[in-house]
């Protein structure tokens, strides 16, 4: 239609197939579809047993420029592109996209299940509980926050012998240590299996955690932008004897248990990853893990389902899985290793699998390579870069974007001179896709507002930027036929040899690490730390985790620590303020800048349009 409804109304507009019939035509058997109603759908890992000698699809990253709040469209380019891939070309496909949290659909950016004719569909299900496994992931975490609290309080209160005769309670006459807890004992170098055996010194060792309370980086989460949550204390009941802790929220999408789910290759693997997670240090220094406060088993049981991906389906009817939501900023920013895996089974080697990495290329890009590949040893054979001539002109450049005044002329008429001078990010983006030895597609993203020649500039750009080939799609406005002269660019640069390399060696320095990322990919002259950020690295590396991966907390909005810095900058230093370990998901996390974990609402957040239509009982005002 002309003009374009809104996404919410396209959406509603088209009635999805029933997935039962989805999962039929992309050969998923009856067995392996768990149905949530009629138009979702969970896949049981079950499927990648029986597939396991079926030989993969071909793999398709997408990414974008430095996002601007006048938006890329990844989303809506990842959608269109499979449309054109399943729907136009006739080829097996899958999209794999994030589950999108409610901080940003109730908060400033709105939803994440594309626009315009390239959607996923229901998309207010998508963009509101789905199967429920962001709740899933608050659940757990909370239950690993109240039972680091309580294991503190009772440890403070209770003698020795009273904490390990409950912690071992009798049962008929005998004591008996659970599975979880002889693992304990086995870490601990304790060589016994009967409770009654262990020396006094021993059994003290097993049953005091003594857990450091300044030392503890686990926090409780939530899934809304609540920055009142950002600093909190606990324990304020007199119940609680006046142990109180200064302690604070993160958004659920930043934690750890968010990024196991999106990690995780099976729910062994998961089992292992929850019980690694390392929550405090003791009074010693040691870590201490969820293993150690024995709730692994209790996590992986409220965990379960939720390691299952999601079956949705696009505006045009082709499949899509949509599994865990990392945010990108705070978080590694990739949906899971388990949606991938499995779709690239099920669409064959002539088949396509477009997943998505969120934000710039700086951010999600270099954490699908350099974290979610090297877990899942999976290698894309394209990388699909996201822009518009819009966001492009802020980049040059181009007036401040001012929430609830009209967006100014430049943006609406014929600026070359700024579109081209914005093209510095898009070099920029370019330049770090091909740091991995991968052949870049960019897709321009067209508003109807962009002339013929804006975009035959930037086309030329990207092809002098070292592009294969850069494509002009119109995906939103079309759906799927928009963007087949993409889906052909992808499919002949598939057929490119990769030389695929890793920008760092998991065996160099944190340090080394972190630098490598800042000056290769940010352009940074340098690096600086905080006196917290050095002794949290020496702390990690005296424990043991040296060798993980490094996943930047960084600003999205700009290549650089400073959110106003726009285009390409250079002679900046990255100021490192701090530092986390996610043990269990496996990585080291250093906090750049004043990035915070728990976004807040804005003046006038999403939610003053969103409501119920009673008479025909839609969501209304999602988008
Ligand atoms: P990203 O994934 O980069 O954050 P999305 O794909 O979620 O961006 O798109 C953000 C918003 O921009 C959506 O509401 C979408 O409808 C809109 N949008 C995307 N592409 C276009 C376009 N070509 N023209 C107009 N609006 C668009």
């Amino acid at each position: 239609l002309e003009p374009v409804p809104s996404d919410i109304e396209i959406a509603l507009a088209q009635k999805p197939k029933d997935v039962a019939d989805l999962a039929r035509e992309v050969g998923i058997l009856p067995h392996e579809l768990e149905l949530y109603g009629r138009k979702k759908a969970k896949i049981c890992l079950e499927v990648l047993d029986r597939l396991k000698n079926s030989d993969n699809g071909k793999y398709v990253v997408v990414t974008g420029i430095t996002p601007t709040p006048l938006g890329e469209g990844k989303s809506t380019t990842t959608i269109g592109l499979t449309q054109a891939i399943g729907a136009h070309l006739r080829k097996n496909v899958f999209a794999c996209v994030r589950q999108p949290s409610q901080g940003p659909t109730f908060g400033i950016k709105g939803g994440a299940a594309g626009g315009g004719y390239s959607q996923v569909i229901p998309m207010d299900e998508f963009n509101l509980h789905l199967t429920g496994d962001i709740h899933a992931i608050t659940a757990s975490n909370n239950l690993l926050a109240a039972a680091i609290d309580a294991r503190m309080f009772h440890e403070t209160t209770q003698t020795t012998e009273a904490l390990y005769g409950r912690l071992v309670p009798l049962k008929d006459g005998k004591r008996v240590f659970s599975e979880i807890q002889l693992r304990r004992l086995r870490r601990l170098g304790i060589d016994k299996t009967d409770p009654d055996a262990l020396t006094e010194e021993e059994y003290t060792k097993f049953a005091r955690l003594d857990i450091d309370p300044s030392t503890i980086t686990w926090q409780r989460v939530i899934d809304t932008n609540d920055r009142y949550l950002r600093s909190i204390t606990v324990g304020e009941s007199p119940t609680e004897k006046g142990i109180t802790r200064k302690t604070a929220f993160d958004i659920t999408v930043a934690s750890e248990i968010m990024a196991i789910l999106a990690l995780s290759t099976s729910l062994e693997d998961m089992r292992e990853r929850l019980g690694k997670m390392v929550i405090a240090s003791n009074k010693s220094g040691q870590p201490v893990t969820a293993d150690d406060v024995g709730i692994t088993g209790a996590l992986t049981v409220l965990m379960k389902d939720a390691i299952k991906p999601n079956l949705m389906q696009t505006l045009e009817g082709t499949p899509v899985l949509v599994h865990a939501g990392p945010f990108a900023n705070i978080a590694h920013g990739n949906s899971s290793i388990l949606a991938d895996k499995i779709a690239l089974k099920l669409v064959g080697p002539e088949g396509y699998v477009v997943t998505e990495a969120g934000f710039g290329a700086d951010i999600g890009m270099e954490k699908f390579f350099d974290i979610k590949c090297r877990v899942s040893g999976l290698l894309p054979s394209c990388v699909v870069l996201v822009c518009t001539v819009r966001a492009l002109k802020m980049h040059g450049g181009g007036p401040k974007v001012v929430a609830g005044q009209p967006l100014s002329k430049a943006y609406k008429e014929e600026h070359i001179d700024l579109a081209r001078a914005g093209c510095s990010n898009l070099k920029k983006q370019i330049q770090n896709a091909k740091l991995y030895g991968i052949p870049v597609v960019v897709a321009i993203n067209r508003f109807v507002s962009d002339t013929e020649n804006e975009l035959a500039a930037v086309r030329e750009e990207a092809i002098s930027a070292g592009a294969f080939d850069a494509v002009v799609c119109s995906h939103w406005k079309e759906g799927g036929k928009g963007a087949v002269a993409l889906a052909q660019a992808v499919d002949k640069a598939t057929a490119l040899p990769s030389n695929f390399q890793f920008l760092y060696d998991l065996k160099l320095s944190v340090e080394e690490k972190i630098e490598a990322i800042a000056k290769n990919i940010y352009g940074a002259d340098g690096v600086s730390y905080s006196d917290e950020a050095r002794r949290k690295i020496d702390l990690y590396r005296s424990q043991g985790f040296n060798d993980l991966p490094i996943c930047m907390a960084k600003t999205h909005l700009s290549l650089s620590h400073d959110a106003t810095l726009k285009g390409a900058p250079s002679g900046f230093t990255l100021p490192i303020r701090d530092v986390r370990a996610s043990v269990g998901a496996g990585f080291l996390y250093p906090l750049v800048g004043t990035m915070s974990t728990m976004p807040g609402l804005p003046t006038r957040p999403c939610f003053f349009d969103i409501d119920l239509d009673f008479e025909t009982g839609n969501v209304v005002g999602l988008f």
